[in-house]
């Protein structure tokens, strides 16, 4: 890509800091787990190294790499032996300007579930993210790992591993952790809605397009698209989401009504009502008196 900004050296080494930081605070990564990429050059990376917690680097550490695999740089350890994939994120699609690898506890359960991450259910997960497909299992660290996520690189934003985690990727490095973020979100609410209050409305044919075309206006060309729902059911407004919890709402099966529109108090209304109008008139006095 011709004049492209590259960060800095440094600016790579304290992002990444950074990064490893907000992931590790986040829970993403437990001990050591997870890794991340810069790209400083067309041929060129900052890394993560192996063996340390992402929350407690610093720059020291980090390890510079060309996309060959040749170290150009780095303190006491290797890098993590699943750079192997970064590097073949980079090479498979040039726009990748860095890498972020974790295992955030939701994302993971649903790779450990062999789901990817593909209802449309809400704008902004289909807008910065689109679909998330769940890549067949290689063991960690292994060259299958690369292979496996080559064919998605270029036409996706980020994958979940089989049984391992997540991995992202993005025009910056920032880019591609607010996608790990996202997946996470995502993967949250899918759980919510699918697994523990047990409804999801899926957007409609219709809105997902709408939602394609604010995609590609902003530039984003990849992401998939989630199958979407023949019609719209969101259209109307919910005023009454418990109906049938007694009292709340009106009743689908008796007709008694109550929530809104509230019964009137089977005891003495017109005394309380009496009561209500006294201490209106005197809040409305003491405020004169004040007014004076
Ligand atoms: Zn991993």
């Amino acid at each position: 890509m011709q004049n492209r900004r590259y960060p800095t050296d440094q600016e790579a080494r304290q992002e990444i800091l950074e990064v490893g930081r907000r992931m590790y605070m986040k829970n993403f990564v437990a001990a050591n787990d997870g890794n991340i990429s810069c790209k400083v050059a067309s041929d060129q990376i900052w890394t993560t190294p192996t063996g340390v917690s992402k929350g407690f680097m610093t720059e020291k550490m980090l390890v510079k790499m060309r996309l060959d695999g040749t170290i150009l740089s780095m303190g006491e350890l290797k890098p993590s032996s699943e750079v192997k994939m970064h590097l073949r994120a980079y090479h498979e699609n040039p726009e990748i300007g860095g890498v972020t690898h974790a295992h955030p506890p939701i994302c993971t359960s649903f790779a450990i579930a062999g789901l990817g991450l593909d209802k449309a259910i809400y704008p902004e997960a289909l807008v910065n993210l689109g679909t998330v497909p769940c890549v067949h299992y290689e063991t960690p660290g292994s060259q299958g790992i690369p292979d496996s996520i080559a064919p998605y690189c270029r036409d996706y934003n980020a994958l979940l591993l089989a049984n391992h985690g997540a991995l992202s990727w993005g025009k910056s490095l920032m880019e591609a952790f607010f996608r790990l973020e996202a997946m996470e979100h995502y993967a949250l609410i899918l759980m919510y809605t699918g697994n523990v209050i047990g409804q999801a409305r899926e957007l409609s044919c219709d809105q997902v397009q709408e939602l394609l075309g604010i995609r590609e206006k902003l530039g984003i060309h990849a992401g998939g698209i989630p199958p979407c729902a023949d019609r719209a059911t969101n259209l109307k407004d919910v005023v009454c989401p418990n109906r049938g919890v007694a009292g709340a709402c009106p009743c689908g099966r008796c007709g008694r009504t109550g929530g809104v529109k509230a019964a009137p108090p089977p005891a003495a209304p017109a005394a309380q009502g009496d009561d209500l109008e006294r201490i209106k008139r005197a809040v409305l006095a003491r405020l004169a008196e004040k007014m004076q």
